[in-house]
């Protein structure tokens, strides 16, 4: 029960350190090691149960551990975390800024209600980590701001949220465009606090051989 079970590298050990987390939470033992041997995942998991870190910590090791590759240089999105509300993609980019600490990769976000002209501007500057909520998203990808040719890890986290609000057309144009790599080509990550049947249909639509993870 320690985050030394699993190798992620110097960067994330000591940011791990400085959050002060001393060992995994339950959805954290299991998914991280998953998310490591590169299997899409569908993980049943609270909020607070630290399901962000569960995704964030591999998800960037495998990042840091590729090596400053094609993408990092050319500043575009390597992974891409669809949330449904302003606030929980707000609360996964803090995350996101302290799990990248000190690394190359520079983590964003974007949501609605909120002036899209700057959010551009901070795009532009090179984003790796694209934190997003589904109709921001949707709305800079249909002005040509945004595009997913890089992106190699999709997590839509609190799945059944985003549904219950209605963003699954949003989500499946995200998901289905062009520039995005298909699934087995790119990692996915679904969580979800439920496992209903609309989940499972997003489940069998967006992952590939997936592994099922409750705790
Ligand atoms: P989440 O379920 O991802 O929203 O996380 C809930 C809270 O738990 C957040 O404030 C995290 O910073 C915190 N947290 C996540 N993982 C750990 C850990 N391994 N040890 C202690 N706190 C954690």
């Amino acid at each position: 029960d320690s985050f030394h079970d699993v190798e992620m590298g110097e960067i994330i050990m000591c940011n791990i350190n400085l959050s002060r987390y001393t060992r995994p939470t339950p959805v954290q033992k299991y998914a991280i090691p998953i998310i490591k041997t590169k299997r899409d995942l569908m993980a049943c998991a609270q909020t607070g149960s630290g399901k962000t870190a569960a995704f964030l910590l591999p998800v960037l090791s495998q990042i840091f551990m590729e090596g400053p590759g094609e993408a990092l240089q050319a500043q575009y999105p390597i992974a891409l975390v669809l949330a449904p509300t302003r606030e929980l993609a707000l609360q996964i980019y803090e995350e996101a800024r302290k799990v990248a600490y000190r690394s190359k990769v520079r983590p964003c976000v974007v949501y609605g209600g909120a002036d899209i002209g700057q959010q551009i501007r901070e795009l532009e500057r090179g984003c790796h980590l694209l934190v997003a909520t589904p109709g921001r998203l949707v709305d800079m990808m249909e002005r040509g701001k945004i595009g997913m040719d890089y992106c190699n890890y999709l997590v839509l986290d609190e799945a059944d949220r985003m549904l219950d609000m209605g963003f699954e057309p949003q989500i499946r144009r995200i998901v289905e465009q062009d520039t995005m790599p298909a699934k087995g080509s790119r990692q996915t990550m679904m969580f979800s606090a439920t496992f209903p049947k609309e989940i499972q249909i997003l489940a069998r639509d967006f992952l590939e051989d997936y592994i099922f993870l409750a705790v």
